[in-house]
């Protein structure tokens, strides 16, 4: 894909958008997208990812000097109807009284696709999304994960050349919502059409997204693939919105971080005297007392399945978390050492924290 975007299935060029009532829900924002490519705007509630999508299905215009591009055409005024996307909602908005099959089938339907070929296509979707044996049944005869699956299957019935989802297994609960998460990755792999996905559910994005575009306030603030935005995130705001992280500030002499616990050598070449630097709970190794780095103490253990979560108080200017292997022995009030490799230390710009 060229700098220029030649070759990008989806191209938007500094597409802003501020509503009439004044509300700037995005700033001036340019972002190509690769054919076959799953991209997931990601960013919490009102930071303008709705925005962009509906700006890219043809549901809102951008502000004048935006432009959007598909294969290179300029589609910035073209209506959605003639846009060939394939949208799902939050809310799936299937036609209640009709069958899985209809609802599946309507949009081939007033595309005048013939009835044998409909069905041959119905018959594939239906198999495709798990959802056979229900194709006579009324959409209000179904569970909320079997509506999402006929809601996915319509919209990429019509063989959309791109396919816009925004939120849709928000509405699921948490069991559902994983097992579907999955399920959509491999239909989204089969099928192979580019893909805008919107959520605020940063591991929705990382299982899903080829790239991850972390939006804050309007504004891009990373765009990065699911491991770069996780390993190296740009700010703070990223560090924190993905994922769990220790951010710590703290003096530094000589390339080594001064904290209460210990002396941390880093490897991210901090020039200046103070720094703010991001430790993923994962990166930090429970030794003895004594041994390890650091030295702390155990202020609370919690049981997460896999792995169980430590607070250590006294290490840092402020509390670590550490996920530790289950088999590591701590109890609330243990003194216990901290080892942590200097590149697991991630050197942040310091900011003011709004
Ligand atoms: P959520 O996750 O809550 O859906 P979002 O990131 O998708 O949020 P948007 O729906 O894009 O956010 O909204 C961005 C901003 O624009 C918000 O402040 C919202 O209130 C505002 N906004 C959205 N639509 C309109 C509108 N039609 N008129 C005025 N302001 C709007």
């Amino acid at each position: 894909m060229s700098t220029a975007g030649h070759g990008a299935a989806v191209r938007i060029e500094a597409c802003g958008k501020t509503f009439a009532d004044g509300t700037r829900a995005l700033d001036p924002a340019t972002l190509d997208i690769a054919r076959g490519e799953t991209l997931v705007l990601l960013g919490p509630s009102g930071c303008g990812k709705t925005t962009m999508l509906r700006i890219i299905a043809g549901l809102e215009l951008p502000d004048v000097g935006g432009k959007v591009l598909f294969d290179g055409k300029d589609m910035t005024s073209v209506p959605i109807e003639r846009r060939n996307v394939g949208m799902v909602f939050q809310s799936y908005a299937l036609f209640p009284n009709m069958t899985v099959a209809d609802n599946i089938a309507y949009g081939l339907k007033i595309r005048g696709v013939a009835r044998g070929e409909r069905a041959a296509r119905v018959a594939e979707l239906v198999a495709l999304t798990n959802i056979t044996g229900l194709e006579n049944r009324r959409i209000d005869q179904l569970s909320g994960g079997q509506r999402q699956r006929v809601a996915l299957a319509r919209a990429v019935a019509i063989r959309p050349g791109i396919l816009l989802l925004d939120e849709p297994l928000t509405a699921l609960d948490a069991a559902l919502r994983d097992r579907l998460r999955s399920e959509l990755n491999r239909l989204l792999r089969a099928l192979g059409i580019t893909t805008i996905y919107v959520t605020h559910d940063q591991a929705e994005a990382m299982e899903l997204g080829d790239r991850i575009v972390v939006m804050r306030k309007g504004a891009i603030a990373q765009i990065g693939t699911p491991r770069e935005v996780y390993f190296a995130p740009k700010d703070r705001f990223v560090a924190e919105f993905i994922g769990a992280a220790n951010i710590v500030e703290a003096p530094v002499e000589n390339g080594v971080l001064i904290l209460p616990g210990g002396r941390l050598p880093i490897e991210c070449g901090a020039t200046t005297a103070n720094a703010t630097v991001m430790i993923r709970p994962e990166t930090i190794r429970v030794t003895e007392a004594g041994e390890g780095i650091l030295s702390g103490i155990v202020d609370s253990v919690s049981f997460i399945g896999d792995r169980q979560r430590l607070v250590v108080s006294d290490a840092s200017s402020k509390p670590l978390n550490v996920d530790a292997p289950n088999t590591i022995q701590a109890r609330i009030g243990d003194r216990i050492g901290l080892s942590i490799a200097p590149d697991a230390v991630r050197l942040l710009p310091s900011e003011p924290r709004d």
